[in-house]
């Protein structure tokens, strides 16, 4: 059996691995058999099915300055903007009609969606949509505010903790930002209750296999609902846009780690991904994640929540980026599904 072969197997069954496998898994010429088997574990808990998320990307105004990001508060030359209430649930209602039963609002941490005006917001999509998830990325928040937000109706909520090395998280952010902090949040979302998702990108500057190594025994520990990871992409303007992308390749070879080592993970192949390589989100899929978000944010804003360069899908229309994501699917062998696409337990 090659080498590959045994690492597979004896994580597939005790769902863990040492960093001298992880080195193999991630420097091996071609790792199919990784890639493989974990797109199998994934069929087996969720069939050939694909969840689609309705993306809203709801502000690019930020507080923080965070050095890989496009919106990063002292980016020049971005054009800001916030959606009003009228247009965030005029897209949810477009999403409806298109089949969405998810909807992720996404932002910049905006003052101006303070706990009054948010929970407003997700009370009124609550009460207009009860069979759809309310999922919120909406950055770092106290403890309240998130009860809150749960307590209006929100379910789940996207919190990358963009790297479990506390002092690679000290050179990604400025010095007003806390890695404990950042694990607080976490800690308080899953207490309350939400479906938690956690992540980080890959290839981020100063990223080293024995940081991602923390990574995936943080994800094993911590046991978030949905683990969302793209590869960095470098954007003009911020301190690190000479930085080289990270790697498609390795970020597949993640995604198939990770779905082994939490085999109900809900995993999205994500818009990163298929920015680095057209074909990038078919790969994560075929890999074992088993979650896209397609776009429904209005598309006259879309250009600029450019998190990095050369973001895809900026001009498509939301019911373009539905059709095109289902077609993507179908030509691999999967079908999108009108559901919410919640956890499973086991
Ligand atoms: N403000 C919220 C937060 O901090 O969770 C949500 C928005 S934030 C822009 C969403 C994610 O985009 C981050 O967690 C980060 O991992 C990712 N991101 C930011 N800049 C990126 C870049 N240059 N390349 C790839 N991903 C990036």
């Amino acid at each position: 059996m090659s080498q590959e072969k045994a690492i597979v197997e004896r994580l597939r069954d005790r769902r863990d691995l040492t960093p001298e496998e992880l080195h193999v898994l991630l420097t091996a010429e071609d790792c199919r058999t990784l890639k493989e088997t974990a797109r199998e574990v994934a069929d087996g808990v969720y069939g050939k099915r694909i969840f689609i998320r309705g993306l809203i990307e709801i502000s690019n105004h930020c507080k923080n300055d965070c050095l890989y990001c496009g919106i990063r508060r002292s980016q020049a030359g971005v054009k800001r903007y916030r959606l009003s209430e009228e247009e965030i649930l005029s897209a949810c209602e477009k999403g409806y009609r298109l089949g969405f039963r998810t909807f992720v609002m996404q932002g910049g941490e905006d003052g101006w969606f303070d706990d009054e005006r948010t929970e407003r917001i997700v009370r009124s999509i609550r009460e207009k949509y009860s069979d759809c998830a309310i999922t919120l990325s909406l950055g770092e928040r106290s403890r309240e505010s998130y009860q809150r937000l749960y307590d209006a109706g929100a379910n789940r909520y996207l919190l990358r903790h963009e790297t479990a090395d506390k002092g690679h998280y000290e050179s990604l952010h400025p010095k007003e930002m806390s890695y404990d902090h950042r694990m607080r949040c976490l800690q308080d979302l899953k207490e309350i209750g939400y479906q938690v998702g956690c992540g980080f990108m890959v290839g981020s500057p100063g990223q080293s296999e024995a940081t991602l190594y923390e990574d995936l025994q943080f994800i094993r520990r911590f046991e978030p609902q949905m683990v969302g990871i793209g590869p960095f992409i470098a954007a003009q303007g911020t301190p690190f846009e000479k930085e080289e992308n990270g790697s498609v390749e390795r970020t597949v070879r993640l995604l198939a780690i990770i779905r082994l080592l939490q085999p109900r993970v809900l995993l999205p192949a994500t818009t990163a991904l298929g920015t680095l390589d057209p074909l990038g989100r078919e790969k994560g899929i075929l890999a074992g994640a088993n979650v896209v978000m397609p776009n429904l944010s209005p598309v006259e804003h879309r250009k600029d929540y450019s998190l990095y360069d050369n973001k895809i899908c900026t001009g498509d229309e939301a019911a373009e980026c539905r059709n095109c994501t289902e077609y993507k699917m179908r030509a691999i062998g999967y079908e999108t599904v009108v559901d919410r696409g919640d956890y499973r337990s086991e």
